[in-house]
C-alpha cells in the first residue's frame, strides 16, 4: 500500500523539511501490523515526491490480537496489505506525526502555508461507490482524479473492484492535508483493523477541528468512522454541532485589527459601496434579493428601507455574524410587517442550496476574496448554475488600488483573511469567463473614486441573465 505527497512549491525539496524525513535517504519504521517504509521517488527544484509504503504482515496481525471474527482463511488472505485503511491512518500519524500537527523544525512558517499539493493513494477501497469519493473530496476543496481498478485484468468479465487509485490535489498545508487522510482513509474501508471507542472518538474531533463540522457527509463520515457505534456517534455529532456554532476562524472577516476598516476609512468606501449595490439592485427592479456572505448585515440595513425590497434574505458562513446582524437590525422587535420581509440564513457558498433559489437579484459583496482558489469554483457553480438569480452584483477589491494607500506594505492584502486580490483585468477575465459559461451578460462600474492609472479601490460586476439560452 502507498500513499505519495507532492508539493510543487519551490524549492519542492522543502518537503523534506516538512516532513522530517530526509529526502537523501530511504528509512523504515517498525508498526505493530507491519513495517513503514520512507523513500522519495523523485526530488527536484519544482517537484519533489515522497512515499510512504506499508508493509502490512497479515500473520502479524492475526497473531498479534485475538478476535478478529473472520474465517480462518480470511484471516490470512484479505485486501488489508494492500489497500489503504486505518492502518495508514496510524503510519501518518507515527511516521509523519510532527507534520501531522503542522510542525517543522525547520520550516515553521511553510508547515502553516498553503502550498500546491497532490496526494495520491495508490489503492483506496470505495464502499459506498466512486460518488462518496467525490462528495467527501470536493467540498474540502480538492481535485479529485480516481480511476477504478477492474478486478481482475485478464478476466474482464468480473467486472469492476471496489478499488480505486485516487489523486487528490489542492494547494493546502501539508497538516490539512495529512489530517484529511488521517480521519478519511478509514471512513472509505469497510473495517477497522481495531475496537472504537471513547479514544477514537476524540482523535476524531480532534482531527476533524475546523472542517468536519461543516461538511456536508459529517454524519456518514462520522457513523463510519466510529465504525457504526451508534452512541459513539451521536455524541460526536452533538459535539460538532456545538463546534459549528463557533465562528470559523478561516471564513469570518477578522476585524480584530482593523486594518480593512481604517485602511478605507477616509474615503468611507464601505458607505460608498453599499450605495452602489443598493442602487444597483434597485434599478434591476428586483423584489426578492439576496445578500450571500451578508456578514453582520450592513447592506441587509440599507435594503429594509428601500420599499422596493419585498423579500430580503441574508446569508453567511459564520453563525456569529449572523447573530449580530440579527441584533444589530433588531430583528426581534421588528413590527411583524417588517419581520416578514428579512430572513437570515446560516448556509455556505460552497454547498448547492435549495434555499438560494427563486431570486430576482443576488449580492455578493466583498466575499470572493475570502474563498480559497481552488474552492471558487464551487462557488460558482452554486451562484450562477443553482441559485440563478436574473442579476448579480458582485463586488471585490481592485488590488491595483492598493499602491494609493500610504499605509499599506507593498504587495499585502487589505485584509488578514483576503486569499487573493484581483487587479481589474484578472476581474473582468474572471468575470466574462462567468458570464459566458452561464448565459449571463456582465458590465463593469468602478466604486469609490477613480486614481488615473490604478483605476478605483473596489471593483463590481453586474451580470443579468441573458434571455435566451440557458433558460
Ligand atoms: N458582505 C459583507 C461581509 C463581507 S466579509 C460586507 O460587505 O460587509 C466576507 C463575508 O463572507 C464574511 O461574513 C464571511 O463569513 C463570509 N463568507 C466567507 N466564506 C463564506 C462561505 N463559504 N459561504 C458564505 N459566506 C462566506
Amino acid at each position: 500500500m502507498l500513499l505519495t505527497l507532492t508539493t510543487m512549491h519551490r524549492p519542492a525539496t522543502d518537503l523534506g523539511y516538512l516532513l522530517h524525513k530526509n529526502p537523501a535517504r530511504c528509512q523504515s519504521f517498525p508498526l505493530s501490523f507491519g513495517q513503514a517504509h520512507v523513500f522519495y521517488p523523485e526530488v527536484a527544484e519544482d517537484r519533489c515526491t515522497a512515499g510512504l509504503l506499508l508493509d502490512v504482515d497479515p500473520v502479524a496481525m492475526v497473531r498479534g490480537r485475538g478476535g478478529v471474527s473472520q474465517t480462518a482463511l480470511a484471516q490470512y488472505v484479505n485486501d488489508r496489505p494492500y489497500v489503504a485503511s486505518s492502518f495508514m491512518s496510524v503510519a501518518i500519524a507515527q511516521v509523519f506525526g510532527p507534520a501531522l500537527d503542522g510542525r517543522s523544525k525547520e520550516r515553521p512558517e511553510l508547515a502553516t502555508t498553503p502550498i500546491p499539493m497532490c496526494a495520491t493513494l495508490k489503492v483506496l477501497p470505495c464502499r459506498g461507490g466512486e460518488n462518496f469519493l467525490y462528495e467527501v473530496f470536493q467540498p474540502l476543496g480538492y481535485e479529485i482524479d480516481a480511476v477504478r481498478y477492474p478486478l481482475d485484468e485478464q478476466f474482464g468479465e468480473w467486472g469492476q473492484s471496489p478499488y480505486y487509485s485516487v489523486t487528490l490535489s489542492k494547494s493546502t498545508t501539508l497538516s490539512d492535508l495529512l489530517t484529511h487522510l488521517y480521519v478519511l482513509i478509514p471512513v472509505f474501508d469497510n473495517f477497522k483493523h481495531y475496537y472504537v471507542g471513547n479514544e477514537e472518538l476524540e482523535k476524531l474531533l480532534k482531527h476533524g477541528e475546523g472542517w468536519l463540522a461543516a461538511h456536508p457527509k459529517r454524519e456518514a463520515i462520522t457513523h463510519r468512522y466510529l465504525k457504526h457505534r451508534h452512541s459513539l456517534a451521536r455524541e460526536a455529532l452533538a459535539r460538532l454541532a456545538e463546534q459549528d456554532d463557533q465562528p470559523d476562524e478561516n471564513l469570518v472577516e477578522s476585524r480584530s485589527d482593523g486594518r480593512e476598516d481604517s485602511l478605507e476609512k477616509p474615503i468611507s468606501l464601505n458607505e460608498r459601496r453599499l450605495g452602489d449595490v443598493v442602487s444597483a439592485l434597485k434599478s434591476c427592479g428586483a423584489k426578492r434579493v439576496l445578500d450571500l456572505g451578508c456578514g453582520e448585515g450592513k447592506l441587509l440595513r440599507e435594503l429594509l428601507k428601500e420599499k422596493q425590497f419585498e423579500a430580503i434574505v441574508g446569508m453567511d458562513v459564520a453563525f456569529r455574524s449572523l447573530e449580530i446582524a440579527k441584533e444589530r437590525l433588531r430583528l426581534d422587535d421588528l413590527p411583524s410587517r417588517q419581520e416578514d420581509r428579512i430572513q437570515l440564513l446560516h448556509g455556505s457558498l460552497m454547498y448547492r442550496d435549495k434555499r438560494f433559489a427563486g431570486f430576482d437579484a443576488a449580492a455578493v459583496v466583498e466575499v470572493i476574496e475570502h474563498l480559497d482558489p481552488p474552492r471558487l469554483a464551487a462557488f460558482e457553480r452554486v451562484l450562477f448554475e443553482f441559485a440563478r438569480p436574473a442579476t448579480v452584483v458582485l463586488t471585490t477589491p481592485n488590488r491595483e488600488y492598493n499602491v494609493v494607500w500610504p499605509n499599506l506594505a507593498a504587495g499585502a492584502f487589505r485584509h488578514e483573511d483576503h486569499r487573493f486580490e484581483w487587479s481589474r483585468e484578472q476581474f473582468q477575465t474572471w468575470a466574462r469567463g462567468m458570464s459566458e459559461r452561464f448565459g449571463y451578460t456582465v458590465e463593469f462600474r468602478a466604486v469609490g473614486p477613480e486614481h488615473a492609472d490604478f483605476g478605483s479601490p473596489t471593483q463590481m460586476a453586474v451580470f443579468q441573465k441573458a434571455e435566451a439560452g440557458h433558460g
